[in-house]
């Protein structure tokens, strides 16, 4: 069943017929909306994110394990806890569907330190060639995602990559990157290594594309995650998440 949250359909099968446009409203995503419409976070009433400093776009710091310094700078957004209505901090489960911000088609998915990375190109450029792409890090792509794969706003590509199995300390999270893509990339090529390389990858920051209500939280408010990550999560719902702060 489609649900509300999902925007126009591409038409053709073929994306390399469909015109460009630079027309789409690029902030008017629903992003959260739909996140929230797919994974029935508002039972528990979904009332913003929350972000420790390490998970913003551009950060150099970490927020799990050790907490200390990134190889690189942050190329996306961690979107991993968030506020209900009274104020509690709860996580996104393991199982998070994870809907497409845009239309848009898939054009690679790629392995990542804790799961897959999905890549979708989408039908927006920014008037110089170059084009808006997606990733989407740290999941599970549903079974029939491929690449080639024509997929609308609002579509589930994949569900989150659990991350107990890691030696690591980490919450299952949504890693997403935007950004510029130039006609000189080689979709065939990318990976976690090269992403980002000049003249080829001009990132931006998710949290302009989220279309939700967000926290930043200071980071002594983020320093429980790490030691909390061991305790037994209760079994629920994959449509409610474990507290954060107990
Ligand atoms: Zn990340």
């Amino acid at each position: 069943m489609r649900g509300a949250c999902n925007g126009h359909r591409v038409k053709g099968a073929d994306i390399n017929n469909v015109e460009f446009t630079t027309t789409s409203p690029l902030r008017n995503t629903r992003f959260t909306e739909c996140l929230i419409q797919r994974n029935a976070l508002d039972k528990e009433g979904f009332k913003e994110w929350a972000f420790c400093p390490g998970m913003l776009f551009n950060s150099t710091e970490k927020w799990w394990g050790d907490q200390g310094k990134r190889n690189t700078r942050h190329e996306g957004l961690d979107l991993c806890l968030y506020k209900d209505r009274k104020d509690t901090i709860l996580r996104l489960g393991e199982k998070t569907k994870v809907p497409v911000i845009y239309d848009g088609s898939v054009v690679g998915i790629i392995d990542d330190f804790l799961g897959k990375s999905v890549i979708i190109e989408h039908l927006i450029s920014d008037g110089h060639n170059n084009r808006l792409c997606t990733i989407y890090g740290h999941t599970i792509p549903e079974d029939n995602l491929y690449v080639g794969k024509i997929v609308n706003q609002g579509d589930v590509i994949a569900t989150l990559a659990d991350s107990k199995m890691f030696k690591i300390r980490i919450f299952p999270h949504l890693h997403i990157s935007l950004g510029w893509t130039s006609k000189k990339i080689s979709y065939a090529g990318l990976d976690w290594g090269n992403i980002g390389a000049p003249d080829t990858w001009t990132f931006l920051d998710p949290l302009a594309f989220i279309d939700g209500r967000y926290l930043l939280l200071a980071r002594e408010k983020c320093d429980p995650i790490a030691p909390g990550f061991d305790d037994p999560q209760p079994e629920r719902d994959p449509a409610t998440s474990a507290t954060c702060h107990p």
